[in-house]
Parts: C-alpha cells; sequence; structure tokens
C-alpha cells in the first residue's frame, strides 16, 4: 500500500496528537515533523498523555505508526569542527533529539548530513562520520541520511558522499537515506530518469537503505544547486515523472512525504496535492484551488 503524507506541525499544547489530526485531516497515512522549531534549540518537556493519545488515533485510523519520520532540525551541523564548541553543540543536540523520539515512538530521524563551511568536502564526511559514531550504537532510532541540492558547501550532494559517509559509520544497522527528488534534481540526478538513479543506488548503497523519500517538485533546473521546492507538477521534474517515484515498486514500503511550499506562504497545498497523486492525474487549477482550500 501506498505510504503517503506530508511535513506537518507540532505544536507546544498539542503535540503528536495535533501532529496525527492534522495528517488525518489531510488524507494521509504518514507523516513527518520537527520536534520544535527546526531553526532553534528550544525544546519544551514532550508530554507523556498525548504521546499515547495520538499513537492511538492513529492506529484507530488503521494506519501504522512505525514508519512516522522526525526532521532532526537544520541548526545542527556535524560536517565542520572549525569551531569545536559547535561540533560539540551539533552533537548533543542530535543526542537530545534522539531520545525525544524515544519517547515518542518514533524509529526514523531524517538528518542533513551538514555544511563543511570551507574546510572541504573529506574533511566533512570524516567529521560527520566521526560526530554519528558519538551519538549511535545506543539507540533504537534510525538516522536518516538526506541527499542535498549541493548548494554553498552543502555535503551529501551525490551518492558517493553519502556511501563515504555510511562506510566511516560502525552502526550500519541503524544508519540509512533520505531521497529528496527536488534536491536529487538541482544536485544534477534526473529524476525523469529514475530506474537509472534507482540502479545506481542500489549497486552504490543498496535499495535496503532507503527510508524516506522526500516528494517535492522543484523551481529550478537540472544541476542548478539550489534547493527551492515547487509544489507537485507545476516544477521542473513534471507530474508523471514524480509520480512514477511515488508508485514505484521497488519503494512501496517506504513513505514518501511532500514538503512543497505554501501556496502564496498561506494556504496549505497538501490534503489537495495527496487527492491529485492518488487520483494519478495533474489538475492544472490545483494552485487556484488551494488557496480556495475547497
Ligand atoms: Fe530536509
Ligand atoms: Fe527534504
Ligand atoms: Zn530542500
Amino acid at each position: 500500500m501506498l505510504l503517503l503524507g506530508s511535513h506537518v506541525g507540532f505544536k507546544k499544547n498539542t503535540q503528536l496528537l495535533g501532529s496525527v489530526e492534522e495528517a488525518l485531516n489531510n488524507g494521509a497515512n504518514t507523516f513527518m515533523f520537527y520536534t520544535g522549531a527546526p531553526q532553534n534549540t528550544s525544546r519544551y518537556p514532550i508530554s507523556d498523555e498525548l504521546t499515547s493519545q495520538a499513537v492511538l488515533t492513529w492506529k484507530e485510523n488503521g494506519f501504522d505508526y512505525s514508519k512516522v519520520i522526525v526532521h532532526a532540525p537544520y541548526i545542527i551541523n556535524l560536517a565542520s569542527d572549525k569551531d569545536l564548541d559547535k561540533f560539540m553543540f551539533s552533537v548533543h543536540f542530535l543526542q537530545e533529539e534522539l531520545k525525544r523520539c524515544e519517547l515518542l515512538g518514533i524509529q526514523y530521524l531524517v538528518l542533513h548530513p551538514g555544511n563543511h563551511v570551507g574546510i572541504g568536502v573529506e574533511a566533512g564526511i570524516s567529521n560527520i562520520a566521526r560526530g554519528l559514531n558519538m551519538i549511535l550504537g545506543t539507540c533504537q532510532v534510525t538516522l536518516l541520511l538526506e541527499t542535498m541540492a549541493g548548494k554553498g558547501t552543502e555535503v551529501g550532494s551525490s551518492l558517493e558522499e553519502i556511501k563515504k559517509i555510511i562506510d566511516l559509520v560502525d552502526d550500519k544497522k541503524h544508519i540509512g537515506v533520505c531521497l529528496d527528488t527536488c534536491h536529487l534534481n538541482d544536485a544534477g540526478y534526473d529524476m525523469k530518469d529514475f530506474d537509472s538513479f534507482l540502479n545506481r543506488f542500489d549497486s552504490l548503497i543498496g535499495l535496503d537503505k532507503i527510508g524516506c523519500v522526500h516528494v517535492n517538485d522543484s523551481k529550478n533546473i537540472l544541476g542548478a544547486h539550489k534547493d527551492r521546492h515547487e509544489n507537485i507538477g507545476f516544477g521542473t521534474i513534471g507530474f508523471d515523472s514524480l509520480l512514477a517515484i511515488i508508485y514505484h515498486e521497488k519503494l512501496e514500503k517506504v513513505p514518501k512525504i511532500l514538503e512543497t511550499p505554501y501556496v502564496d506562504r498561506q494556504f496549505c497545498p497538501y490534503k489537495f496535492e495527496i487527492e491529485m497523486i492518488k487520483n494519478k492525474k495533474f489538475d492544472f487549477s490545483l494552485i487556484e484551488k488551494i488557496k480556495k482550500q475547497v
């Protein structure tokens, strides 16, 4: 069965229960959230009561909680050790994030590998692995390294870089990959020829390592190294190519998560995009419908 959902909120007063309700309202059967603001480190305590209520509600709807995803905050940067305090801060904050995942019963945490900020890709890769080795091996959560667009000094914009990190990680059981279609396009991988990409991935890393797919269209051309997401079917990857990825038989058990932009920065697109994907037919008037929210 297709596992399809989107990024949803996680608010102070409703926490996971609010996330579950948002996902159900979108017609999703999986979802992803940040445990707090992605750009800062303030985190409130997890309410066990809200968590168990949320998981119960989710299961009562017949859905699988085991593949719900948390996204680590993007202030974490394991790739640079130029400032050792900052590096150690990232390590500790990621460790805290893993603990929160365990409290929430979450098994998959998506992480951006990081920015090497000038020290070079190879040094970046070894820092990331060093950081991960300080953390993994003690918990049951699997870390999924996200494929990046290659903007600025981002590490992880090629499969070879991702593979090198994985090779250096000791706890192989708890390391995997999150594919992001917009990032892959912007990094230069043609999503219109997804089978070739998957074959390449399989021979280099292994398909069993794919734990999540972020399904996003892109505002930019192949290889632009930009990272600007577009609504499904309205970008350079296009509806048919994204649909082929979403329904790919080799990725059937992998959750697909939309991270497409809010229209005019205020209208949530997910309910509409999920419906369009389920219908398997592109709707040219989708943006208008999103703006009207009907
Ligand atoms: Fe991400
Ligand atoms: Fe992503
Ligand atoms: Zn992105």
